[in-house]
């Protein structure tokens, strides 16, 4: 069959990538100037620094067939993510660990001491937390939520954390050892050469041909037996129903001679920063030696027409939207939906990648439309 894949991002290239190798004819299309999608990677020019263009981004993942995956593709070295926040003129530790505790508290509490110290700030009137600000009431109290998580998450989100649901919380964990580790998976790295490398293997089969700067319209499909499509749902349908909402990102850099924070990810907890985060990339890279240094401050806000979609907000009113487009895509055959804007799901790269196995997978067996959502 001859396929079309729109969008060269993990979706797009895992997806052709199988299909490929079972015998078909891969188009993939995407309209910006390079493949691999928002884990686009990059060697700076001046510093050589290998830089995440559309933000942090690291591997983490417990899918052995996934870690596997990847590894087949791509050497990936070794990588903690061990994040930092500023707040009230001090550095903690995140996610909230034992450290964070007792540097926040001046106590020298162990586990179980914290753990009852903690249990005791916390509001446990609230026996299912509605929203972000209820879980964190509930499982860290007041004054941790104030310091590193409201002000932060008013600017990540633009609401209330009142607005927002609990599991948006729910993905940082607390731990009462010294454990920094930001993620709990098993395996978690970061690719050698940066993830478009990665990508651009995957991409590497004689039935691939991979056309950038292309933007998908409808009408291409005609030339096609199936469309995979990663680009954004409502963008499919030319917004006929309105536009899912999104929080977009920018991205202020600025370069430094030397070591400007001492780590790849500091947060700001407090509003009256603007920025949620500064992001040093070179840390990215500890088994790289660079004297010059590339650094992005992290912006966020409502994503507008022209803005690269990065958050799905998936609050009450996006999703009743979400479930108009649905019906349309229920009524549309030759095109499956996949991946983080074809979904409008928040998803990180290993399950983006699980699902398009699955995806190729499904096809593979029947040949037919599958379900997106
Ligand atoms: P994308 O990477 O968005 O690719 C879609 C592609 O489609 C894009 O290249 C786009 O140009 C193209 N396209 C769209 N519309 C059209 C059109 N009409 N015509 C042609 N082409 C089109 N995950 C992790 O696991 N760990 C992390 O640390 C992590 N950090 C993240 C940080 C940020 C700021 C963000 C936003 C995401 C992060 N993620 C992380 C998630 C990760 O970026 C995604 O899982 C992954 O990029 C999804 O791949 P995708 O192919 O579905 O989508
Ligand atoms: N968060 C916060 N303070 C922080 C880090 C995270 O309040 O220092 C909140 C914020 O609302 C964020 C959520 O926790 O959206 C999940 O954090 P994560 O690091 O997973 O965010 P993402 O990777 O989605 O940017």
């Amino acid at each position: 069959m001859n396929i079309l894949l729109v969008g060269a991002g993990l979706s797009g290239a895992v997806i052709g990538r199988k299909l490929a190798e079972a015998g078909h004819s891969i188009t993939v299309v995407d309209s910006r100037a390079h493949i691999a999608g928002n884990c686009h990677t990059e060697r700076d020019a001046q510093t050589g620094v290998m830089v995440h263009i559309y933000g942090p981004h690291i591997f983490h993942t417990d899918d052995a067939e996934v870690w596997d995956y990847v590894n087949s593709f791509e050497t990936f070295m070794p990588y903690k993510n061990r994040v930092k926040t500023t707040s009230g003129g001090q550095v903690f530790s995140l996610p909230i660990n034992l450290h964070t505790i007792n540097q926040f508290y001046n106590r020298t509490m162990r586990p179980d001491e914290a753990r009852a110290f903690i249990e005791e700030q916390a509001d446990t009137s609230i026996a299912e937390p509605q929203n972000f600000e209820e879980q964190a009431m509930r499982f860290v109290g007041g004054a941790l939520y104030e310091a590193f998580f409201k002000g932060y998450t008013i600017k990540q989100w633009g609401v209330s954390p009142t607005e927002l649901p609990a599991a948006i919380l729910k993905r940082l964990p607390v731990r009462f050892n010294y454990d920094d580790n930001y993620f709990f998976h098993r395996f978690q790295g970061m690719p050698e050469n940066g993830y478009t490398e990665m990508v651009a293997r995957i991409l590497d089969h004689p039935a691939i041909t991979v056309h950038l700067n292309t933007r998908f319209t409808r009408d291409m499909a005609d030339d096609y037996d199936h469309v995979f499509y990663s680009g954004p749902l409502d963008g499919y349908f030319d917004y006929e129903l309105g536009r899912l909402g999104y929080r977009t990102l920018d991205f202020e850099r600025f370069s430094y001679e030397g070591d400007y924070q001492g780590c790849a990810v500091m947060n700001y907890g407090e509003e009256t920063v603007p920025f949620t985060r500064i992001t040093e990339h070179k840390h990215f890279s500890p088994w790289e030696s660079h004297d010059g240094s590339v650094c992005y401050r992290e912006f966020s806000r409502d994503c507008e027409p022209d803005d690269i979609p990065y958050y799905p907000i998936r609050q009450v009113k996006e999703k009743a939207l979400l479930a108009e487009y649905v019906a349309l895509v229920e009524q549309t055959s030759g095109v499956t939906f996949v991946g983080r804007l074809g979904t409008y799901r928040y998803l990180d790269m290993d399950v983006t990648i699980r699902e398009a196995l699955d995806t190729a997978d499904a096809f593979l067996a029947k040949g037919t439309d599958l379900p997106a959502f």
